[in-house]
């Protein structure tokens, strides 16, 4: 895997046009995001590509270069992705990255050496299942209630197009 930026910038401005439209109002907008393509397979534990990811730069990255993550994207995966793949997969990963905040004020709290507080919020949703067991078994009542959750939030999607 070798990793760049985007030298055209299009991959900049595609992410910060998304984090305008879809994270207005969120604190993310106190942090600076690095972005960058890369080229070669990644695999996740399970074995499925990974089509990006969002970390968080080690401090020491965050004080010399000055940007607090990084979201990588596969870039043979994004060349071929339709629009609202993109835009599915930009928003997925910006949603990874938060910026703490102190409730009353709406300020960024800092860490102990005055740097903004960032974390990678996990998926809210997984499931891991088969097929198979779903036909023997069915959903148990936590996995049909994310499933009703999903089939609610994909509703209201459709309901605004
Ligand atoms: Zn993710």
């Amino acid at each position: 895997m070798k990793f760049h930026r985007d030298k055209s910038k299009g991959l900049d401005r595609f992410l910060e046009k998304i984090m305008k439209k879809y994270y207005r109002n969120d604190p993310i907008h106190f942090a600076k995001v690095l972005y960058c393509f890369w080229i070669g397979e990644k695999k996740s534990p399970e074995g499925n590509d990974v089509l990006g990811f969002a970390r968080i730069l080690t401090p020491r990255e965050r004080d010399i270069f000055g940007y607090d993550f990084l979201i990588a994207i596969d870039k043979k995966h994004w060349r071929k992705s339709k629009f609202i793949d993109r835009v599915r997969l930009a928003i997925h990963e910006i949603r990874h990255c938060i910026v703490v905040v102190d409730e009353e004020t709406g300020e960024p709290k800092e860490d102990k050496d005055g740097r903004i507080k960032i974390k990678i919020r996990p998926h809210e949703i997984s499931l891991n299942l088969f097929l198979y067991e779903v036909k023997k078994c069915g959903l148990s009542d936590g996995e049909r209630k994310v499933v009703k959750s999903l089939l609610k939030a994909d509703r209201s999607f459709r309901k605004r197009r």
